[in-house]
């Protein structure tokens, strides 16, 4: 890595970029696990038509990495090479619009539109409440929770892809399935709308209580973690193979399988991205071999080994 001399090339060759670069910037502050190695690059969009810009000028044998806030992310602890994209207060408006429709850019934390969607009486978005990732990071993962998806929820997204020309694409042409979307890998998502339906803000409310009321007792969403580890087989539910296979508690390190719910794991201290990858491993491992079960990482790896 030599973000350094990146960095003095970018700023060189991009005389109207109006974001921030930053070299070899730490990104263990930037996830939920608080493990792993620094970007080479750390660029933050000013807003969309910077970001274009941005990436349509950036040579094209630099990697670019996109990450939001970081809750369903593995940065391994020689970090990530290239440039690592973190979008800001550029992406972070709410706009309530008329119909039920709400947009919101992909920098807004996802309690945050369901806040706003309550204080609106707009139903049905408050699912949101219990997801503790960015509008950007719901639209990639397809983020759900209490039976409602993103997937059902979005009318469209705006996304500026690795050329840095600008796309709207309706939800039928993002391809989304159970944590899955089908938008081109190069995609990052900078805005979306949203439908709800109009509904009264106090019960809206009462109902978003009763959800962090629940996580709270289900979830272990004050540790260092990264939420489900694994997404659930077709038929199966992961915490259950992991639970029959004997592994909750299990640790490596300072990285441990959630007592309170077996499909989190997490950093209790000094894990390293590595502990808590080979715990991972080491899981899908034990369930193969006790249930015949493939699982697979919910949780996205990013970067290289130590
Ligand atoms: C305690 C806890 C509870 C959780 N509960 C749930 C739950 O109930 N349901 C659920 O679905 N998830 C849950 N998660 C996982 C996580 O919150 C979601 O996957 C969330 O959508 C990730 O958003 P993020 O902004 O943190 O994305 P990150 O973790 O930063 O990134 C995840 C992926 O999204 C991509 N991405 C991020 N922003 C953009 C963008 N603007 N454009 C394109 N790609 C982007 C990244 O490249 C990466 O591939 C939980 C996590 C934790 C820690």
């Amino acid at each position: 890595m030599n973000g350094g001399r990146l960095v003095a090339q970018l700023t060189a060759n991009l005389p109207e970029l109006r974001g921030r670069l930053a070299a070899e910037a730490p990104l263990k502050e930037y996830t939920w696990f608080r493990v792993g190695g620094p970007a080479e690059v750390l660029y933050s969009p000013a807003d969309e038509a910077d970001l274009a810009y941005f990436l349509k000028h950036l040579p094209a044998d630099i990697p670019v990495t996109n990450i939001g806030l970081g809750s369903n992310l593995l940065v391994r602890d020689g970090g990530i090479e290239g440039v690592v994209i973190r979008l800001g207060r550029g992406f972070g408006e709410i706009k309530i619009e008329e119909g039920g429709r709400l947009r919101a850019g992909t920098a807004v934390p996802d309690v945050k539109v369901a806040r706003a969607a309550a204080d609106a009486g707009i139903s049905g978005l408050s699912f949101y409440r219990g997801i503790p990732g960015s509008v950007g990071g719901a639209l990639r993962m397809n983020g759900g929770a209490h039976g409602k998806e993103t997937c059902e929820a979005l009318v469209e997204a705006r996304a500026v892809d690795r050329h840095g020309n600008i796309h709207v694409l309706p939800v039928a042409d993002l391809h989304y399935s159970y944590r899955h979307c089908g938008a081109p890998e190069d995609f990052i998502f900078t805005e979306a709308l949203f439908q709800g339906e109009p509904g009264d803000p106090a019960k809206i409310l009462a109902e978003m209580d009763e959800i962090a009321a629940y996580r709270e007792e289900v979830q272990p969403i004050k540790s260092r973690t990264g939420g489900s580890t694994f997404k659930n087989p077709p038929g199966h539910k992961s915490w259950q193979l992991i639970d029959a296979a004997g592994c909750r508690g299990l640790s490596v390190g300072d990285a441990k399988v959630s007592e309170m719910h077996c499909n989190f794991l997490i950093n209790e201290g000094n894990a390293t991205a590595a502990d808590i990858e080979t715990l991972g491993e080491t899981v899908r491992a034990r369930v193969k071999q006790t249930s015949g079960v493939e699982l697979e990482w919910e949780i996205k790896r990013l970067g290289i080994p130590a």
